[in-house]
């Protein structure tokens, strides 16, 4: 296949373009897509201090590079948060991955752990409580956990890997809930609390297939085991129909993200400040629109 810009060997076809892109044309169109969703919602502002979750799976690896190489040119303070779940070995290869990439980039990281923060790994929580739903314990977790680190390392921001195929399943996990309003905090804080950590996803326009082959192209280390839990997503089911739909129609996932950023301008112009009062949790103090927080929820339904 000749690439579409230069008639160069072409080493990616995307579909949902019809085009075919030589390495550095990839390249090109790839960091350039990355700069310009920084740009287009303001994700970055020279001197800041940005916290990057790192996973050590492609997604943040392929991130930390893009922001370290972002840096150099607009001057921003980068910092990792590498979190551990505590889910056995698949864990420990993908946190040994992160720290190797922190430390080839020069970047200092920190290690947070599930077991430091309440107490117990996720295969602790999970092995004792059958009636639990790995990644809902776990994505309440690393939110507030993630929030609570990059407050404490002085981050303005935090950075989030999601991509492309990331949103377009958060947009549907989110209307199967009945939860739309959730969308509303996807690019922008719902409520402006300097308790909230503004959370960035600069790679949301890219897909996951994309970034996979930036990374082969570029010797980047990934990490590409699976989570032992994965199989119990709702996101993951999600991911398959997405896919089966995106290979008959491709730009399939473009179009809906292009449709929720409609949606979501849409959505904004009708709720209010009004809409979203928060008040302490009435057993750990931190902002929740409920009595108490969901985290204390899921903890108090959990025995260990
Ligand atoms: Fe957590 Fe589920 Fe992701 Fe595993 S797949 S890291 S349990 S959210
Ligand atoms: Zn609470």
């Amino acid at each position: 296949m000749k690439c579409s810009k230069c008639g160069g060997y072409a080493v990616i076809t995307l579909h949902y373009s019809q085009t075919h892109l030589c390495r550095k044309h990839f390249m090109q169109m790839f960091e350039r897509k990355f700069k310009r969703t920084v740009r287009e919602f303001g994700m970055i502002k020279k001197g800041e201090k940005i916290a990057v979750g790192l996973s050590g799976g492609k997604d943040s690896t392929v991130l930390l590079h893009l922001l370290y190489k972002l840096s150099k040119k607009h001057p921003f303070e980068l910092i990792a948060l590498i979190v551990d779940e505590g889910t056995g070995e698949y864990r420990k290869k993908l946190i040994e991955n992160a720290k190797r990439e922190c430390n080839i980039l020069g970047i200092s990281f920190k290690i947070v752990s599930y077991a430091d923060f309440v107490g117990f790994t996720l295969n602790d929580a999970v092995g004792k409580n059958k009636q639990v739903n790995p990644c809902s314990l776990c994505g309440v977790i690393r939110r507030r956990l993630l929030n609570k680190a990059a407050k404490e390392a002085g981050a303005d921001k935090i950075a989030i890997g999601h991509n492309l195929d990331d949103a377009v399943q958060t947009v549907f996990m989110n209307l199967m809930r009945n939860e739309p309003l959730r969308l509303l905090r996807y690019n922008e804080p719902l409520v402006n609390s300097p308790e909230f950590v503004q959370r960035i996803r600069p790679l949301i326009r890219i897909p996951e297939k994309e970034i996979a082959v930036y990374a082969l192209l570029n010797g980047i280390n990934t990490g590409e085991s699976e989570c032992p839990y994965a199989q119990y997503s709702l996101r993951k089911e999600i991911k398959h129909k997405v896919n089966e739909i995106e290979e008959k129609y491709p730009g399939t996932k473009l179009k809906i993200f292009s449709s929720f950023l409609q949606m979501e301008k849409l959505m904004r112009q009708s709720v209010s400040d009004k809409d979203f009062v928060l008040s302490k949790c009435k057993k750990c103090g931190e902002l929740t629109s409920s009595d108490v927080c969901m985290l204390c929820r899921m903890l108090d339904s959990i025995s260990l």
